[in-house]
This record gives structure tokens, C-alpha cells and sequence, in this order.
């Protein structure tokens, strides 16, 4: 690793991290030597190799983006927004899921594109969470990126045979395989030299995985130093299905297997037991969730085209929970979901003191990093990787910028990106991707994407086309 040392020079406002929050400074430099940062304001008068006029920019730290599934969603871009199904409680993810398959190329292309957005909305860590594909760890390798790569493993697929039911099709020797598989990729991934890559255990679902497999998964993990992960309640007909083979809640029953504690970071967990939609006698989830010091990897997006919500933000933070945000869906825009999350906070609390700026920045920086373990990544600090993103105020969108974190989250987004260092090394420029091409990709995920919609009708229950089970917005 390179020593070499750059400096952002007068900084016009930067989120710098005082040890228990960000605060705001303004015009202040930020030095780093190779992937560390050394100085977060004040002059900087040392020697330099590298100097960036900062007089026009917000420095922030590099997002994190804590739930990814940057293949295959990417694929899923004007199919899934208006798609759902009333019978499984609105929730398209099963049908969805079972009709529509994407091939290898197509999330190859998926991953070069999604990578490129993720960049340029501000994040500099992703956890992906994918099913194995070639090609992979060249992608994430050469993007620039830091990533927790996360493949998927699980001993049951997901099967409809009529429209109310969903059923479990296992095959726990299969599951096995894919487990080790699974451990295969993830120290190919952590050979890659500078550390970028890292493993995350990912059993893929609460629902499709046994017993045994949950706890070998936690037992892996916490041996081998790993963060883990899954999916958990993730919907109406999970909680359902877990209470059905468990007498118990899915938060409940991931506490009775020892899967939860503070390695665990938990994708959606939103329908609880005191969810207003599940109605359950009781009120424990969130105490045990505290307790353990899990993590909830939140992500609005997905639920909100369904009507649905996590009940609330600030009602999981006010427990004592630890939330980061994530993606989940397209468009890989973490920046949309910090606005989104706040929005609808105050909604489902009917408040608007439910959360505020301050404390959804901290979600997507610090939150995320917490649940990874790592004090060195969401923050600007000296001894702090050097994962650094830079606004530019001038653009018209990011301007007045009388408090340009909240310009950001509210009003510019993506449009004010303009540098992003990750372990020190600039990845995007000028707003442009440095090591990824999603011009170039483009064409083949429309291409398998074409593919994937024309298959349907051989993977559907009903043999239904693919435009009947996602009709285009207007009709054609
Ligand atoms: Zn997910």
C-alpha cells in the first residue's frame, strides 16, 4: 500500500467525527497517507504528494451501504415498482422470485452498473449479497469499492402452486454444498491484496434455512471473525410460516438458536410482533433485538411499493437498536433511501420528531459500520480509513447550501457527487466512475433482461407471460 500523502485543501464544510457524533466544520483541510486519514481540520502544513482544492466541496464520509443484491436487481428495473401480489399479503418477492430468473451475463452487467450508481450516491461500502457467479470478485476488485461479499446459501427454494400458498421445495444436501461453496468465495475474496474484500456469512432466509444450518452459519461466523447475515422478518408470509413450524415470533425463534447477537445484522426485520399489520399478543421483539445487539439493515424502498413500513425508525433507535441502511432494490441509491427512511418514519409515527437529519447520516455511516464492527469506516477521523466522498456546491442543485448535508439528503443526491476516495485512492472523478463501464453494460442486461421476461411463461405456476405478471405502466 502507497504512502503517499494528499491533501484536501480548505475544505468549505466537512462532517467531521468528534468521537461520539458528526458535527459540521468549515474550511479546514483533510490529509491522508495511503489509506489512512491523518488530519480532519485545522491547516495542514506537511509535506504533500497530492493537493485537491477543496474551497467548493462538502467532505463527507463514504456511505454504507449495509443490504445489497447489485446482480440481479438491476434486471428488475420497470418490472417490480408496481408489482405485487394480494394473496401473499401484497408482496410481489415470491412470484417474482419463481418466474422471473436471470442468467449469468446479466448479472455480471447488473453488478458493473449497480456498482457504478452505488459510487456515485456517496457509498463506499457495500455489503453484497448474491448468489455466486464468475466473475464476481474481478468486478468488485477492479471497481474500487470496499465490499463484505456475501454469497448466498439455503436449503429450500421457494415454490407457489396456487395463488395463497407458498411452499418450501428442500434440499438440505444441496444447501450443504452451497455452504461450502459459500466459505470458498469468501477467502478467494479476502486473498484480494489491500483488504477491500471481506466475507459476510449469509444464510440466504430465516424460512429456507434448517435449524442446523443457522446455527452452523452463526458458529462459522463467530469463529472465523466474520459478520453474518440473513433475511428475517421479511414479510407477512414468513412470520406466518415461522410462527406455523415454531410457535414463535422469527425474532423469537433467531434468539432461541442463538443466530442473534452483536455479529448479526438483520434484513428487514420489520414485521415484528408489534408491527400494527401482525397484531401479535406482545411486545418482546424489540427488547430481544436490543439485547442482543443485532443489527437492523433497513431498507424502505422495496416495502413502500407494497404499502408497507417499518413502525418506527425511531421507535427501534429509542429501544436501544442499532439500524443501518441498505439498498435491497434499484436503484442503488443510498442517498434516496436516507430521504425515504425519514420520510416515512414520520409518517408511521405520525411525529416528525421520529428522526431527523443528523440521526439518519448517522444510520448510514456509523450505523453501518457498527454493525460491520469496524470504528474505522463512517467516519472522518484521524486513524479512519480514508473512504471519503466530496459535494460539489456548486452545483445548482446542491445550492443554497446554507447546510449542505440536508441539501444533500433532501433536494441534490446523487447529482452533487463529484470525487470519491476509497482507502484512499480517487475511484470516481468528475462525477465518472474511474474502474467501472455502465455504458457498456447496459445493452447485455437489456438483453437478459428481454430474455428473463420471455422465459416466464415455462417458470410461472400459470404459465402466465412475463407482461402479464408485470403489465407495462401504461397500457400498450
Ligand atoms: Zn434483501
Amino acid at each position: 500500500m502507497s504512502s503517499e500523502i494528499t491533501v484536501i485543501r480548505n475544505a468549505a464544510w466537512i462532517a467531521a467525527w468528534d468521537g461520539s457524533g458528526h458535527r459540521y466544520l468549515q474550511g479546514g483541510d483533510i490529509a491522508f497517507a495511503g489509506d489512512s486519514i491523518t488530519q480532519v481540520g485545522g491547516r495542514y502544513d506537511g509535506a504533500a504528494d497530492r493537493v485537491l482544492d477543496g474551497s467548493r466541496r462538502f467532505a463527507m464520509p463514504g456511505l454504507v451501504n449495509l443490504h445489497s443484491h447489485p446482480h440481479t436487481e438491476p434486471a428488475y428495473k420497470g418490472v417490480r415498482e408496481d408489482h405485487g401480489v394480494p394473496e401473499m399479503y401484497d408482496t410481489g418477492l415470491y412470484e417474482r422470485m419463481c418466474a422471473f430468473v436471470l442468467d449469468a451475463a446479466g448479472r455480471r452487467a447488473g453488478m458493473e452498473m449497480a456498482y457504478a450508481e452505488l459510487l456515485l450516491s456517496g457509498v463506499t461500502t457495500v455489503v453484497d449479497l448474491s448468489g455466486p457467479v464468475e466473475g464476481w470478485l474481478e468486478c468488485a476488485g477492479r471497481s474500487g469499492l470496499r465490499y463484505y461479499i456475501g454469497p448466498y446459501f439455503a436449503d429450500a427454494g421457494w415454490r407457489i402452486d396456487e395463488r395463497r400458498r407458498l411452499r418450501f421445495e428442500w434440499d438440505e444436501a444441496g444447501g450443504r454444498r452451497a455452504f461450502e461453496a459459500a466459505r470458498r468465495v469468501m477467502e478467494e475474496a479476502e486473498r484480494h491484496p489491500g483488504g477491500r474484500l471481506r466475507g459476510i456469512v449469509f444464510p440466504g432466509q430465516i424460512e429456507t434455512c434448517t435449524e442446523s444450518t443457522l446455527r452452523d452459519a452463526a458458529a462459522f461466523a463467530r469463529e472465523t471473525g466474520r459478520p453474518l447475515t440473513t433475511h428475517i422478518s421479511q414479510s407477512k408470509v414468513e412470520f406466518h410460516e415461522i410462527v406455523r413450524r415454531h410457535g414463535r415470533t422469527p425474532l423469537e425463534y433467531a434468539a432461541d438458536i442463538g443466530f442473534l447477537g452483536p455479529d448479526a445484522i438483520l434484513g428487514h426485520a420489520i414485521f415484528i410482533d408489534e408491527h400494527p399489520d401482525i397484531r401479535w399478543r406482545g411486545a418482546a421483539d424489540l427488547g430481544r433485538l436490543a439485547e442482543s445487539g443485532a443489527s437492523v439493515a433497513h431498507c424502505p424502498s422495496p416495502f413502500a411499493r407494497y404499502g408497507q413500513a417499518m413502525d418506527h425508525f425511531g421507535r427501534y433507535r429509542a429501544r436501544g437498536v442499532n439500524v443501518g441502511l441498505g439498498t435491497d432494490v434499484a436503484p442503488h441509491n443510498l442517498v434516496e433511501e436516507m430521504r425515504l427512511a425519514i420520510l416515512l418514519a414520520r409518517v408511521m409515527a405520525a411525529d416528525y420528531r421520529a428522526v431527523d437529519t443528523c440521526e439518519m447520516f448517522r444510520a448510514a455511516t456509523v450505523g453501518g459500520a457498527d454493525a460491520l464492527g469496524r470504528a474505522d469506516l463512517g467516519r472522518l477521523a484521524p486513524g479512519a480509513k480514508a473512504d471519503i466522498v466530496l459535494l460539489d456546491l456548486d452545483h445548482p442543485a446542491m445550492r443554497p447550501a446554507r447546510d449542505p448535508l440536508r441539501t444533500f439528503v433532501f433536494e441534490a443526491a446523487d447529482r452533487a457527487v463529484r470525487e470519491v476516495f476509497v482507502d484512499g485512492r480517487a475511484v470516481v472523478e468528475n462525477g465518472r466512475p474511474l474502474h467501472l463501464d455502465p455504458e457498456g453494460a447496459a445493452a447485455q442486461l437489456e438483453e437478459s433482461q428481454a430474455r428473463m421476461l420471455a422465459e416466464a411463461p415455462g417458470r410461472d405456476f400459470l404459465g402466465r407471460a412475463g407482461d402479464e405478471i408485470a403489465p407495462h405502466s401504461l397500457p400498450l
